[in-house]
């Protein structure tokens, strides 16, 4: 066994000890000191573990805090139908983006197109789930029929021993290409602000139930399973300063790459590939977020990662239909 000497030295500093890696191509591979103080409520251990393809390598094993430390979360239902959009979050179905304000509550049954919308009392008062036992009845795939026309909102004191729910996720140091792009898996990824990124929202049994489950302007919300998560990325949690021409990192995707946010309509570049990455010559390898109107952060990874272990495979009926990225 050989133990590495640490370079304690009394006489700081000279940093010419620190190791200078090859200048020509950008350093990829997750970095934990990019996360937010709190972010992580362990430090980051690393371990032998094996990817879906095979590799034999090592990874972090981190845990996000399950909150954005950076910012409080909501607000996310309008209280009535004249709330303007502060007073609401977003709504995204795959197709557009909505401000979630009382005029949207409103006009659900012009938006759907179906007159089983009325999410408003005749006062003008926004239905919302009001107890624990409401979210956890409605914020399910299985919404309960009684909570049809509620819009959706949960928060911390709703969750087990009423606080945040961390996730644990094992994320390869060094990302290894895959020989095939692989789709959403139940976790895309985490935040740098100590939040999961996860799937496709279920957008169609949520509408189909006449429900709203609400996301925060940041495009996270609460379900009593996960806690607080991210399903679409509006350009919060970033970190750090974009380059010339990009967009600033918000993420790590589960295969170790970089996720950034996403580019403004029209700017992103014509290099992006199927799953919205490309490489450049300052960051390497890293992807870029869809626009949260897609409800689908990232498409598809194109490095391995680790199979979950619980063996269990992605979401029951995960996976939107095809959001090309199309450059
Ligand atoms: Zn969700
Ligand atoms: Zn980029």
């Amino acid at each position: 066994m050989i133990l590495l000497a640490s370079c304690n030295s009394s006489t700081s500093d000279s940093g010419s000890g620190e190791a200078t890696t090859s200048d020509s191509t950008a350093t990829v591979g997750l970095d934990t000191s990019l996360f937010l103080d709190g972010a992580l409520t362990e430090e980051p251990t690393t371990e032998d573990c094996t990817l879906s393809g095979g590799a034999e390598t090592t990874c972090f094993r981190i845990t996000v805090a399950g909150y954005p430390v950076d910012r409080e979360v909501g607000p996310f239902c309008p209280a009535t139908i004249t709330d303007g959009p502060d007073a609401g979050g977003i709504w995204f179905d795959g197709d557009n983006l909505y401000d979630l304000d009382g005029a949207f509550i409103e006009g659900l049954a012009e938006t759907y197109d179906d007159d089983g919308w009325k999410m408003y009392d005749d006062e003008g008062n926004v239905l919302v789930t009001e107890t624990q036992a409401e979210f956890e009845a409605a914020a399910r795939p299985d919404v309960d029929p009684a909570l049809a026309n509620h819009c959706i909102q949960g928060e911390v004191a709703w969750l087990d021993n009423g606080e945040p729910i961390t996730s644990e996720v094992l994320i390869p140091t060094t990302p290894v290409a895959a020989d095939e792009a692989t789709s959403a898996q139940a976790v895309l990824g985490v935040t740098l602000d100590g939040v999961r990124i996860d799937a496709s929202a279920p957008v169609e049994q949520i509408l189909g139930a006449y429900t709203i489950a609400a996301f925060d302007d940041c495009g996270g919300h609460f379900n009593p399973v996960e806690g607080y998560h991210l399903h679409g990325a509006v350009g919060c949690s970033e970190v750090g300063e974009a380059l010339d021409g990009e967009t600033a990192q918000f993420g790590y995707a589960l295969d170790g790459y970089a996720v950034h946010s996403p580019y403004e309509e029209g700017e992103a570049p014509d290099d992006l590939d199927a799953c919205n990455g490309h490489t450049t010559d300052d960051l390497g390898y890293h992807y870029h977020a869809n626009p949260a109107s897609e409800n689908l952060v990232i498409a598809c990874l194109v490095g391995q990662t680790v199979e979950s272990e619980d063996g269990g495979g992605g979401p029951p009926g995960g996976g939107a239909p095809g959001a090309g990225a199309g450059g």
